[in-house]
């Protein structure tokens, strides 16, 4: 056994590191990013904003200008507090690392965003996923009774769903937060594609925390992710907090997206649209011989079910199409293929291959 052998934790030895696909030169479908870009007229004002920031020196460490430009274009309660992470994946570790001792129960609707049950393990915590209904839906008596078998500290709920774009009912969340024994997180990572939100109800209970984020909005490479919860829960997961985890390169840019938000709404309301007619080109697919299913989305993304998606899956790589396979994430996911809501172009081209595909599976 070697030095590094006797000293890596062997649970950290037994993981593959997160893979992420290589993708130069495809058309890439598979993350949920915002295809457009930032509008060409914006791009140059960013430029001379971020001539200034002052790099030599580490960030304020409350953010509090960039709070004040996100609590001035979004619904925050007044009175609740703001916590900013290297996207929300971070904040995601906070609260888990501030919440759980080792052995402590972690809890979510699966299939869900993997990141929870990953950030658990690195912090001793015990991850239990509850299974959804096959249509994705969530099994509220089979999560009533894990909560109350297994007490979990935190319950992430991702609102809508990733990776099957289906959005609890906000009664269901209300359930769900009052029988918790402990923290709910109401993740709303697609919020932007989504005609709903639990944020403006996060002080109406005593344990609720939402978490947002830029990424799907077209500032996935800024790395910025937002939790908002009464102080009471915002001190203590600030306590974990690197002091300086958001770099001041970031804040400048997501500053002056804020000040520019209607081109980014904007952007957002088209991927919507482009969605409804992305969902109807693939469920017009359907033939007698080809059984597809499609999966109704309030995110920017579809799920979709057919015969060898794996096939699918590598003869659209083949074509220069990226998208996700996610067909051995979860039982309930079995032959689903996940496609990110691009632009009219993205879209033709990723259905013309798809078309392709499938004849030459035929
Ligand atoms: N939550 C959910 C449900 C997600 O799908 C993702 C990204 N795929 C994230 C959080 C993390 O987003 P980020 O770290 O880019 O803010």
């Amino acid at each position: 056994m070697s030095l590094m052998q006797k000293t890596v934790r062997t649970d950290v030895q037994a993981t593959q590191a997160y893979v992420v696909a290589p993708a130069q030169g495809m058309v890439k479908l598979d993350a949920m990013e915002n295809p457009q870009g930032m509008p060409a007229a914006l791009q140059d004002a960013l430029a001379e904003a971020l001539k200034t920031v002052a790099l030599n020196r580490y960030p304020e460490p409350k953010a509090a200008a960039l709070e004040a430009a996100l609590r001035a274009h979004s619904d925050i309660p007044k009175a609740a507090q703001v916590l900013f992470g290297n996207g929300s994946d971070e904040l995601i570790d906070l609260i888990i690392r501030a919440c759980c001792m080792p052995g402590d129960v972690v809890m979510s609707p699966v299939p869900t965003f993997v990141m929870y049950a990953v950030y658990s393990q690195w912090s001793h915590a015990q991850f239990v996923g509850v299974d959804l209904n096959p249509d994705f839906t969530l099994n509220m008596p089979a999560l009533l009774k894990a909560m109350s078998t297994h007490q979990p500290k935190v319950v992430f709920l991702a609102y809508p769903n990733n990776p099957t774009g289906v959005a609890l009912r906000e009664a269901e969340i209300v359930q769900v937060v009052k029988a918790a024994p402990g923290l709910v997180v109401v993740d709303e990572a697609y919020e932007a594609f989504a005609d709903a939100s639990f944020m403006s109800r996060v002080l109406e209970f005593p344990n609720v925390l939402v978490l947002r984020t830029f990424s799907k909005l077209g500032l996935a490479g800024v790395r910025l992710g937002y939790a908002v919860a009464s102080s009471a829960w915002a001190e203590q997961i600030d306590k974990v907090r690197p002091p300086y985890n958001v770099n001041v390169l970031t804040r400048t840019a997501v500053e002056f997206a804020l000040t520019h938000f209607e081109a980014f709404e904007a952007q957002a309301a088209q991927l919507k649209a482009n969605r409804e007619t992305l969902r109807e080109a693939l469920q017009s697919l359907r033939n007698p011989q080809l059984v597809v299913e499609v999966f109704d989305s309030c995110a920017n993304f579809l799920l979709f079910r057919l015969p060898n998606a794996w096939e699918v899956f590598e003869g659209l790589k083949k074509k220069g199409i990226l998208i996700k396979y996610v067909g051995k994430a979860h039982p309930l996911l079995a032959d689903c293929l996940r496609v990110t809501v691009s632009t009219d172009h993205e879209n033709q081209q990723f259905l013309d291959a798809l078309k392709q595909t499938l004849a030459e599976l035929a």
